[in-house]
């Protein structure tokens, strides 16, 4: 049997009617950028959010880059990312010219340990960036607190977890405000790339807006250096299909990551932990093996496609060697970046394809 690490064709099957009826309105109205296909998912995923406010952006990075610079964190300021996440995250903050300050997560959530944010925290902290990874929410009780206590802003990078919950409460409604990505592998994705930022706040709203928009807040007036980065309205439509499916996607994945962890039980394998009170979405189901790379061969050998999230840190990315950091500085993101491996889950993934899977890895010695 072969299982790909992801598809998008059972879901398209079910929205096909849909989603060519999204491009024939649009192309039959040709209006292409800025319109009423925008406006309309906003309001449909702020409202999914909690949130007053959703403003369409090109992609997940520009929406986390957008924020920052609405909330005018910049040069000298720092920001405390966690050390294991996609690079996206950091990319944000060294775009408008802050330090990113990494802090470890914990082992067995894989998110940002709470308990290590302070330690780090300076008088030049501007923020605290949590990210939800691979769709389960963070600890935000002990985030928000931290910080209010030392006066931080609180922006959630919610790229992977469209959806997901911490003691009831949707992600994306904790902080000042939040970034979404649409990159089509992502929970709801779009058939392209697409972002969105979604705050509480009209002022953070229009000057994302407006910063997404050339620094523009009307036609040919320019009060900020802005950048190009709008959601189209042709991927707003395909959204705007996609969104009402995101519950049942969502609960999709839920009953496979259940059967997974449930059925696992191979003693070499470590599967993913999750806390009292939360409901992650799981973007990602992502397993953890000291002998990763034979089980990932013994997977790839029987047909099933699997990922690394992600195989090198970022302090040690080529990228960032100007931070000055080297092997052995982080090392529970290195423990992670050398350990974990994710399995497939999508959509629409059988259950005969599920089995497979659980026994495939079960059957590894
Ligand atoms: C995908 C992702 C992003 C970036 O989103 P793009 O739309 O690809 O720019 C940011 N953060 C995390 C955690 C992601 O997984």
């Amino acid at each position: 049997m072969k299982v790909p690490f992801v598809s998008f064709k059972p879901l398209e099957k079910e929205l096909d009617t849909d989603l060519k009826a999204a491009f024939e309105r649009v192309y039959n109205r040709s209006w292409y950028i800025e319109g009423e296909e925008d406006k309309a998912f906003e309001e449909a995923f702020a409202k999914f959010c909690n949130q007053k406010y959703c403003v369409g952006v090109g992609n997940g990075l520009d929406a986390l880059m957008l924020v920052l610079r609405a909330l005018e964190i910049g040069e000298g300021d720092e920001v405390i990312v966690p050390s294991n996440t996609y690079i996206a995250t950091a990319l944000a903050v060294t775009y408008v010219n802050a330090n990113v300050v990494f802090v470890e997560p914990d082992l067995r959530t894989f998110n940002i340990d709470p308990s290590k944010i302070e330690e780090k925290i300076t008088e030049r902290t501007k923020a605290i960036i949590p990210v939800h990874l691979y769709g389960q929410p963070c600890d935000m009780d002990p985030i928000m607190e931290i910080a209010k206590k030392h006066n931080l802003y609180v922006i959630e990078d919610c790229a992977q977890a469209h959806g997901a919950r911490y003691k009831g409460q949707v992600i994306g409604s904790f902080g000042e405000a939040s970034g979404f990505s649409f990159y089509p592998g992502k929970n709801l994705g779009a058939l392209g790339d697409a972002g969105a930022v979604v705050t509480n706040s009209k002022e953070i709203a229009d000057k994302v807006r407006a910063l997404g928009n050339y620094g523009s807040d009307y036609k040919y007036h320019h009060i900020y250096k802005g950048c190009n980065s709008r959601l189209d309205e042709m991927q707003a439509a395909f959204l705007a299909a996609k969104l009402p499916s995101l519950e049942k996607v969502n609960e999709n994945r839920r009953a496979i990551a259940n059967k997974y962890l449930e059925k696992i039980n191979n003693p070499e394998v470590l599967l993913p932990y999750i806390p009292e009170g939360m409901e992650p979405v799981w973007h990602i189901f992502g397993i953890r093996c000291k002998r990763r790379e034979e089980l990932e061969k013994h997977l790839n050998e029987n047909g099933i496609s699997t990922n690394k999230h992600y195989p090198i840190p970022m302090h040690l990315q080529e990228c960032y060697k100007d931070l000055g950091f080297h092997k052995g500085d982080f090392p529970i993101a290195e423990e992670i970046s050398s350990t974990q491996l994710s399995i497939p889950i999508y959509y629409g993934m059988t259950d005969d394809e599920t089995q497979y899977v659980i026994d495939t890895i079960n059957s590894f010695k």
